[in-house]
């Protein structure tokens, strides 16, 4: 019997999302947009259902969908795949990760992800019976980076998976080619297989200049042991639609399958189509460079108006979300402060030790953070910046 307990426990989305309902409180806590994709993209998957998308998918997904995932990893990032064998569609990227660990790490494996961690990785790690090591973000004033010796220490004789993700969940940071090269090279010489997370690909942030986005799977060697996933929930704004998709060599793309097979065996008929849209229709890309852009101001507004309220912000670069500290306010203890800020504040963030293992080295050095979303309206976060300025 799993009683909720250690790393598989309530998430704390919902523990938050119910937090924000039952006091009213603005809720940046949960990383889902206020407003949906576009309308053309909606349309899509209302005349998939009309015209009779409602049985079985295939297994793999879609060919039209499968064509469209293959063409965007070609012509945004030069990697090629074969449709049939190297693409796979998945109940979002949640599905395609946890088939991917279940396949392919089991008990006396070490799963490494960087630490802060995107919460559903500790579940799936643990569930698969595997064991998870982590190498630390640190806060700098170039955002949170990757500390080389720290990651160097991080990996053993065990390692079997590096479970990646940039644009990255809750820091904001963006790889650079430079800190996934020691990755690369790390996974390697260990003879591990890199998983990485790439929801965030295109929420690039920073206008003109901003950062490149670098596909693990790019680096020189890593194309044979890269599993590449992404979905269409943040790209588009159809969080709920859950449409994700993996890419990456025969051998690896199988074994996900395999085990993909009985975890939903399909999902989504109708929004695959609509996906498959989306992600070759230009004015559609146009629609995400915008988003992207929008996002830039968001982040701009959001991270003036904590730093004005008090918090310690280190500018994200991608994503939906920022981190600060409560530390120059006087709070100690994210989580608590987390608990009592909608009743101080009328606001709902994320406790960073949402994302760290408790009393691990980045736990104690983020103990006093709050993760805050900003992908909300522009009305619903200066309200937000102006219910902060309360706690100063
Ligand atoms: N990975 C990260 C880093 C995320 O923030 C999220 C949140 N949605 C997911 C995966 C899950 O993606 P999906 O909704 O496509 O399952
Ligand atoms: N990815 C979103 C976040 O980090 C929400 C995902 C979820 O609700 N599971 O806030």
């Amino acid at each position: 019997l799993l009683t909720p307990s250690g790393d598989v426990r309530a998430t704390v989305f919902a523990e938050m999302s119910a937090l924000a309902t039952r006091t009213g409180a603005l809720n940046l806590g949960q990383g889902f947009p206020d407003v949906d994709g576009p309308a053309s993209v909606a349309r899509a998957a209302a005349d998939a259902i009309a015209q009779g998308a409602n049985q079985y998918p295939p297994g793999p997904g879609i060919q039209a969908l499968r064509e469209a995932v293959a063409e965007h990893q070609l012509t945004r990032y030069g990697l090629r795949f074969d449709l049939d064998r190297e693409v796979l569609v998945t109940a979002g990227a949640t599905e395609a990760l946890a088939a991917a660990v279940l396949a392919l790490a089991g008990p006396g494996d070490e799963v490494l992800t960087l630490e802060p961690f995107y919460d559903a990785y500790a579940a799936v790690i643990a569930m698969a019976g595997a064991t998870h090591t982590t190498a630390p973000l640190r806060p700098t004033t170039e955002g949170f980076r990757l500390d080389e010796q720290a990651l160097t220490a991080a990996f053993t004789d065990r390692t079997r998976l590096v479970l990646l993700n940039t644009p990255h969940n809750p820091t904001g940071t963006v790889l650079t080619r430079d800190e996934l090269a020691v990755v690369a090279r790390l996974a390697v010489a260990h003879d591990a297989v890199v998983v990485t997370d790439e929801v965030y690909e295109h929420l690039l942030l920073g206008g003109p200049a901003r950062p490149e986005h670098v596909p693990v799977a790019t680096l020189p060697g890593m194309a044979e042991r890269t599993l590449t996933v992404s979905s269409a929930g943040k790209t588009f704004s159809f969080t709920g639609w859950k449409i994700g998709w993996v890419t990456g060599p025969e051998h690896l793309v199988t074994a996900v399958r395999t085990v993909k097979q009985f975890l939903t065996y399909v999902s989504g008929a109708p929004f695959q189509p609509a996906v498959a849209f989306a992600l070759r229709d230009p004015e559609v890309t146009a629609w995400v460079d915008e988003l992207a852009a929008s996002l830039t101001r968001r982040r701009d507004l959001l991270c003036a108006g904590l730093v004005d309220a008090g918090f310690r912000v280190v500018r994200p670069d991608g994503t939906y979300f920022v981190l600060a500290d409560a530390a120059p306010l006087g709070f100690d203890d994210g989580e608590a402060l987390c608990h009592a800020l909608p009743e101080l504040a009328g606001v709902v963030g994320v406790p960073v030790s949402a994302f760290t293992h408790t009393g691990s080295p980045a736990d104690v050095a983020l103990r006093s953070w709050v993760r805050f979303t900003f992908v909300k309206r522009d009305d619903v976060l200066e309200e937000a910046v102006r219910r902060l300025r309360a706690l100063g």
